[in-house]
């Protein structure tokens, strides 16, 4: 079955889109652990992050890198955290967290944001990104 992750890549699912490769795609969680929670994911649908062949993998770590450098300066923070779970979706991805404390990496604290804030904040990251 086609992941939402998938839907989102061919665009019948919108996202507040951060940067876009031929292989990968970064764009805002919708329901962010911390305003700038991004999620980079590879265009090749593969459930499990580990199952990836691995130049799929690598690439991917290497534009989450990319994308990291940008969201902390976009973002006031202490640091980029990463995650990787997949409970929710089986479409591998990784989660890049701006982190104030513990408490943003738990999945429990969320962040209630307006359609135009999150619109302001993809903007904001992707004038920082050099990809
Ligand atoms: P995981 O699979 O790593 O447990 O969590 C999946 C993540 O994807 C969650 O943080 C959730 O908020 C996010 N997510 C689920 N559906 C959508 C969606 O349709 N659009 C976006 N932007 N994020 C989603």
């Amino acid at each position: 079955m086609t992941s939402i992750f998938t839907k989102i890549i061919k665009g019948e699912i919108p996202c507040y889109k951060i940067a876009e490769t031929e292989d990968f795609l970064a764009f805002l969680d919708i329901n962010p652990n911390a305003k700038g929670h991004t999620l980079c994911i590879p265009k090749k649908e593969v459930d499990k992050l580990f199952d990836l062949d691995e130049e799929t993998y690598n690439g991917l770590m290497s534009f989450s890198r990319q994308v990291a450098l940008g969201l902390e300066k976009a973002v006031s923070c202490n640091r980029i955290g990463v995650s990787v779970i997949g409970l929710e979706v089986p479409h591998a991805h990784v989660h890049l967290i701006p982190l104030q404390s513990m408490e943003d990496v738990r999945f429990i604290k969320k962040e209630k944001m307006p359609p135009e804030e999150f619109q302001e904040l993809a903007e904001a990251i992707r004038s920082h990104l050099e990809i």
